[in-house]
């Protein structure tokens, strides 16, 4: 018993000496050092959040955590058989992680940490969004299965390419024409980029999520591949029951209707200091118009 205690304070107080240790020789760039670390951890968990990527980087993080503890305890063989499955596994990883490596790559470049920022006017997004809702609403109606994609920083030029360029405005009218049944460019997405119609018929990936629930066909799949692999929102009219969902970071979110879709879709679209510029803007035209009614 004498003896446990005894190394209990042993362990403590040489945790301490080590501590004393390093706090004397702390810089304040060691502290920057941490914060941009946490910070750069606490971004790519963010990232993760609700993909595929999450489940993977646990996986990594166990790996690493018992690889760690292997070479604390000189577990000789364990750390041996670790270390060569690390050194091919970076590559294996660079490989598995691909579409997010890129998807983060092309958010940090584009975003500059100020992501979904639109350099279009509110107004045409704003008409865009009202379109489409119109349209998801008929089609709910009339069960006319539908995906819509609206691209926000990542660019989908390889998706687009996959399907037929419209370059168009969205009016209502154009987008239940494109999902009818039977026409040409019915099957497949449609890709919104900016407000407008980019292209039509173009084909997504599919989520290899295993664990989607087995009533979700292709058509879901595919909006939760879409939005997985990039930051766009994806709007899916189910044919077969008419429900309206948004996938978003590889979640759907089920059941909207014309004006849930355009209050969820109108936040997470329109730009917000374009709308505070505007309403300040309006509010002074109200004043300046206010004094010469006055005068
Ligand atoms: P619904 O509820 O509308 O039946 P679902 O999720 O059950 O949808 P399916 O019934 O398999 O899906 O829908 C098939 C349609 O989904 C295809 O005809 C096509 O229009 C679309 N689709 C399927 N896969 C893709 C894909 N990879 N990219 C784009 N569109 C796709
Ligand atoms: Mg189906």
């Amino acid at each position: 018993m004498t003896e446990l205690i005894n190394s209990v304070i042993n362990f403590f107080s040489q945790v301490y000496v080590t501590f004393l240790a390093v706090m004397s020789s702390f810089r304040f760039i060691d502290l920057i050092d941490i914060l941009v670390v946490a910070f750069l951890i606490y971004k790519v968990i963010q990232f993760a959040k609700g993909t595929r990527t999450k489940q993977l980087i646990y996986g990594v993080l166990l790996f690493l955590l018992i690889w760690f503890i292997s070479s604390i305890f000189e577990m000789k063989s364990l750390y041996t058989l670790l270390s060569s499955v690390l050194t091919q596994g970076v590559v294996a990883l660079a490989v598995i992680f691909q579409p997010e490596i890129r998807t983060a790559l092309e958010l940090l470049s584009k975003s500059k940490f100020k992501v979904y920022k639109s350099d279009y006017s509110n107004e045409e997004i704003v008409n865009c969004i009202d379109s489409v809702c119109s349209a998801c609403s008929d089609f709910q109606k009339d069960r006319v299965g539908a995906l819509i994609v609206f691209e926000r920083e990542v660019k989908l030029g390889d998706i687009v390419r996959s399907g037929v360029v419209v370059d168009s405005k969205a009016k209502p009218e154009l987008i239940s024409n494109i999902f009818y049944p039977n026409t040409p460019l019915h099957d497949g997405a449609m890709i919104i980029r900016n407000g407008r119609i980019l292209a039509a018929g173009c084909i997504l990936p599919l989520t290899s999520n295993i664990n989607i629930h087995k009533s979700l066909g292709t058509r879901h799949r595919a909006s939760l591949g879409m939005s997985e692999n990039s930051d766009a929102i994806v709007v899916v009219v189910s044919e077969e029951t008419g429900i309206i969902s948004i996938a978003q970071g590889g979640v759907l979110k089920r059941n909207f209707n014309q004006s849930s879709l355009n209050d969820y879709l109108s936040d997470q679209l329109l730009d917000k200091d374009i709308e505070k510029t505007n309403g300040i803007i309006s509010l002074l035209n109200k004043l300046k118009r206010g004094k010469k009614d006055e005068k």
